[in-house]
C-alpha cells in the first residue's frame, strides 16, 4: 500500500526515532495486521470483545481485569474517571464537572509531565507535594511519602504515579500511603516496557489501576493502550467509556465486565466517550500483546542489537565517535549515539539532512545541544538498517 501514500504526495519515514506518536508510532506487528484485517471484516458487540480482552489482560498482568483504550493517555483520562465516579451513574453523568465530588489527585511535581492532561481531561485537579530542586545545589529531595499523606484529605480522589526506572519515591512506599488512606493509586506506566515483567510489576507492588501503551514497544496498533487493575474500577472506566444508545430493558453487558445489577440501569455516555475504540485496534492489541510476550526479552533484544550493530558498522569512518549502548540487561533497548566533532551545529545538520533525503530517516533529538545523534532499533525491521546506515553515510558525505 506505500503506492496509495506515494499517490497522497505523503513519504513514509524510516523511523529510528523510536515510538514517537508525530512519527505514527512503530510499525505494527504481522500478527497484529491479521487481526486487524479480521476484525474488520465483520461486526461484534464491543462489550462482548471488551470482555475477552479484560481476561487476556488480566492473564499477563495478574490484574482483576482490563480494559483496551486508544492509548495510554486515554487510559489516563478513564482510570481517573473511574477513580472519581466509581460505581455512581449520578456521578458519571456529570463527569467532567466534579464539584462536591472528591475529584483531587495528589502527585509529586516532578512526576507532572505533558500526558497529565489527560487526568485533568476527566474533571480531576491535581495537588503538587514536593520540590524537585535542581538548580540550587543543594541536593535533589524531590517528594517524601510523608507529603503524599499530608496532602490527602476528603477531597482527594487518588493518586497519580508516573513510573519511570528511578521513579522515587517508590511504588510500594506511595501504595503502603494509599492503603493507609483508602485512596486508590493511578500509575502511567505508557513506556515502561520492555521489560515484559513490568506488565506484572506495578500490578504486583499495588497499584489499583495501571496505563500502558499499545502502540509502543508492544507493537499494537499507534492508537491503542490499556488499563489493568482492579475489577471495580476496570467496571467504571468501561462504563464511561462504552457507547450506551442501549434499550435500558434489554441492556445485558457481560457480567465479567459490567454486573448491570449493581446499577441502577446503563448511565448515559460517559466522559469517555469521546475516546472511541475501533473493534480492529482491540484485536491487533490483543493480538500483539501475545506476540510481544511470546517473543521474551531476551529475543527482542538480539534482534534490536543486531540492528544497531549494522548501522554502526555502516558508519564506520564518520566525522564523530559511534558508540554502543548495550544497558547490560536484555529488558533494555540499546541504541548507538553519533558524537559528533562537530558538535550541536554537526548534529542538527545531520538530523535535518536525514529529515530531508530520500529515504527519509529519523533519529533521536533530544542530544542534539551536546552533539549527538542517537538511532533508536525499536521502530526499524532488519530490513531496514542497511538503509538507515546507507542515508546516515550519503547525509554524513561518507561516500
Ligand atoms: C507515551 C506516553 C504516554 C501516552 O501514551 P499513548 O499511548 O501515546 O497515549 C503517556 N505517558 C507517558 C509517560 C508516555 O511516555
Amino acid at each position: 500500500m506505500a503506492g496509495f501514500l506515494e499517490a497522497m504526495g505523503v513519504r513514509p519515514v524510516l523511523n529510528a526515532a523510536g515510538t514517537l506518536t508525530r512519527l505514527s508510532g512503530g510499525p505494527i506487528r504481522p500478527e497484529a495486521v491479521a487481526a486487524m484485517a479480521e476484525a474488520a471484516s465483520l461486526c461484534v458487540d464491543m462489550a462482548e470483545l471488551q470482555a475477552a480482552a479484560s481476561r487476556r489482560i488480566a492473564d499477563v498482568t495478574g490484574a482483576e481485569a482490563g480494559y483496551v483504550t486508544p492509548g495510554a493517555a486515554s487510559a489516563l483520562l478513564l482510570g481517573a474517571a473511574a477513580a472519581i465516579a466509581r460505581l455512581s451513574t449520578a456521578r458519571m453523568a456529570r463527569m467532567p464537572e466534579t464539584a462536591g465530588v472528591p475529584a483531587d489527585f495528589v502527585v509529586a511535581r516532578s512526576h507532572r509531565n505533558s500526558y497529565d492532561v489527560a487526568v485533568r481531561t476527566a474533571g480531576a485537579r491535581l495537588v503538587e507535594v514536593g520540590l524537585p530542586d535542581r538548580l540550587s545545589g543543594a541536593g535533589v529531595r524531590d517528594a517524601e511519602p510523608h507529603e503524599y499523606a499530608d496532602a490527602i484529605g476528603p477531597a482527594t480522589a487518588g493518586i497519580l504515579f508516573v513510573a519511570q526506572p528511578g521513579t522515587l519515591p517508590t511504588l510500594p512506599q506511595i501504595v503502603a500511603v494509599a492503603r493507609e488512606a483508602e485512596v486508590p493509586v493511578l500509575v502511567d506506566a505508557a513506556a515502561q516496557l520492555p521489560p515484559a515483567a513490568n506488565l506484572r510489576r506495578f500490578i504486583a507492588e499495588g497499584a489499583d489501576l495501571v496505563a500502558f501503551s499499545g502502540g509502543k514497544a508492544i507493537g499494537g496498533p499507534p492508537a491503542s493502550g490499556f488499563l489493568a487493575g482492579r475489577a471495580d474500577l476496570v467496571t467504571s472506566a468501561a462504563l464511561q467509556h462504552l457507547d450506551l444508545d442501549v434499550v435500558a430493558e434489554l441492556w445485558r453487558p457481560p457480567v465479567a465486565l459490567i454486573d448491570a445489577a449493581r446499577l441502577k440501569g446503563p448511565p448515559r455516555h460517559g466522559v469517555g466517550r469521546a475516546c472511541k475504540i475501533g473493534k480492529e485496534q482491540v484485536a491487533g492489541f490483543l493480538a500483539a500483546l501475545d506476540a510481544f510476550v511470546a517473543e521474551g526479552d531476551a529475543a527482542r533484544h538480539a534482534r534490536w542489537l543486531a540492528i544497531v550493530e549494522e548501522i554502526a558498522a555502516g558508519l564506520s569512518g564518520s566525522p564523530g565517535r559511534l558508540e554502543l549502548r548495550v544497558a547490560g540487561d536484555t529488558g533494555a533497548v540499546p541504541k548507538l549515539a553519533l558524537h559528533l566533532h562537530g558538535g550541536a551545529d554537526a548534529a542538527r545538520a545531520l538530523i535535518l539532512a536525514l529529515e530531508d533525503g530520500t529515504p527519509r530517516v529519523a533519529v533521536e533529538q533530544g542530544a542534539h545541544r551536546a552533539g549527538t545523534v542517537v538511532f533508536n532499533p525499536v521502530c526499524l525491521s532488519t530490513a531496514d538498517a542497511s538503509l538507515v546506515a546507507a542515508a546516515a553515510r550519503a547525509a554524513l558525505a561518507l561516500g
